[in-house]
């Protein structure tokens, strides 16, 4: 039977498990030196190794060669709560076992002594579905467990978990995994498996995974099956999890950027003749407007983009182009549509509504207000007394002032930038030092600093 690679993967120790070394390394301590609870509930999203976690740690307190507090994987105990048939260690699914019965009959078995263990171990998932009787009843046993018995309680939804039950489990939470974890997690993987797969394409997966350990490795699974020995590439990536290209995402970006609206028409119909959900192309979309956002904001971390390097250049490009007013913008309208597809019988329609009304704010909002907007992201800002700085300078250099008339000027750290296309002006600011100077003095008076000049490039 085809065991998947998910499964094959799965870590079996406390040291195998990765990016949650917070907790394992509390587990092992709490093992070797027996201090640990009677109840645990382990938090955080799915598929990033709560229940993997769980096992392992019903795996040491039972097995019958703990090595420093590491599960040995060989014993009969271990390999049989591997296998899932040691009846002292039981997984309960809430989600399709969420009765007050349920519990109730953990209650009776939990007072006899393990079986072949040294204990009873309950691992219950998804735990926030337990109906409110069931609850109760779990309660009951926490507030007097028996001995030999410990709880362990794993849930995506922390705050639907009763604070009576919370107050008497230890509480771990895991992170959810960066992609660059990730991205290591299938590289070593890939080469134990001997999957050929190049960097961009494990970058992708990563990427697509959204922090699930266990979706990322399915990817990978799916991927290794269809390639026939070839290197999975990012094509194939793509094509696989029938996402849009970061290309035609780019492009789609930019179409509305340039309120090309017939152009943004055409590339959804694209995407959507290639089966590609719309959906995630809306979700592809946000990611690449996070990225831009993350260019355009912090600009050392980088390594927090979501991208390819492939298309790295173009996704700067397109963050130098546009103001930080439009990007925030498009990532509200189309973060909107997002929503609003996911419930509508034609999404197709709603992201193309939406487009339309990029297309629309984007080409009326004013060029001025780009322009200072993209001014202030540069730290930036413009002078709102510029016309009496001219005013002041017509006293000792008329013909340069009246080449400044209609100009406007921008502070950047120390130096004024002047926006004038006037030839005259730039003729002087370049050979003349007695116009510069002249022009500095009169800054000195108005703006009460002494500043650099220099000419406001676009
Ligand atoms: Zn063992």
């Amino acid at each position: 039977m085809y065991k998947a690679l998910y499964r094959r993967s799965r870590p079996n120790r406390f040291s195998e498990i990765v990016g949650q070394e917070h907790i394992s390394l509390t587990l092992k301590n709490e093992v070797i030196n027996g201090t640990f609870s009677h109840a645990y509930i382990f938090t955080g999203s799915r598929g990033i190794g709560k229940t993997t976690t769980a096992k392992i740690l019903a795996k040491a307190l039972n097995c019958a060669a703990l090595q420093n507090g590491e599960p040995c994987c060989e014993c009969n105990i271990c390999k049989g709560i591997d296998a899932g048939n040691i009846p002292d260690v039981q997984e309960i699914d809430a989600a399709s076992n969420t009765g007050v019965d349920n519990i109730r009959a953990i209650k009776e078995d939990a007072q006899f002594a393990p079986t072949v263990g040294k204990y009873r171990v309950y691992i219950i998932d998804e735990a926030h579905m337990l109906s409110i009787g069931a609850f109760n009843a779990l309660l009951k046993i926490m507030e007097e467990p028996p001995n030999n018995v410990v709880f362990i309680l794993a849930t995506t939804q922390i705050n639907k978990i009763p604070a009576t039950i919370l107050s008497r489990c230890q509480r771990f939470d895991f992170l959810r995994p960066s992609v660059l974890t990730i991205e290591q997690l299938l590289l070593k993987v890939a080469s134990k498996e001997d999957i050929a797969i190049n960097s961009d394409a494990v970058r992708l997966i990563a990427v697509l995974s959204d922090g699930g350990m266990r979706d990322a490795l399915s990817l990978l699974d799916v991927c290794s099956n269809v390639s026939n020995g070839k290197v999975i590439d990012e094509s194939l990536v793509e094509s696989i999890a029938a996402i849009p290209l970061d290309k035609e995402c780019l492009n789609l970006l930019e179409a509305a950027i340039n309120s090309d609206y017939e152009l943004c028409i055409k590339i959804i119909n694209e995407c959507y003749v290639k089966a590609v959900d719309i959906s995630s192309l809306c979700e592809s979309l946000l990611r690449h407007c996070r990225n831009i956002l993350l260019l355009k904001t912090c600009k050392k971390e980088i390594n927090l983009l979501e991208i390819s390097q492939k298309s790295l250049k173009k996704t700067q490009e397109i963050a130098f182009k546009i103001s930080l007013n439009q990007i925030m913008l498009i990532l509200e309208e189309i973060k909107l549509a997002y929503e609003k597809l996911n419930k509508s019988s034609m999404p197709k329609i709603e992201l193309e509504l939406c487009l339309l009304n990029l297309c629309k704010k984007l080409h009326v909002l004013p060029v001025n207000e780009c322009n200072s907007n993209q001014a202030s992201e540069d730290e930036s800002f413009r002078i709102k007394n510029w016309q009496q700085v001219i005013e002041c300078l017509t006293e000792t250099n008329s013909i340069l002032a009246g080449a400044l008339n209609d100009s406007s000027a921008y502070i950047k750290n120390d130096t004024v930038l002047i926006d004038s296309e006037n030839s005259i002006f730039l003729e002087l600011i370049r050979n003349d030092e007695n116009a510069k100077k002249d022009l500095k003095v009169a800054m000195v008076k108005i703006l009460g600093k002494r500043y650099r000049i220099g000419p406001y490039k676009k």
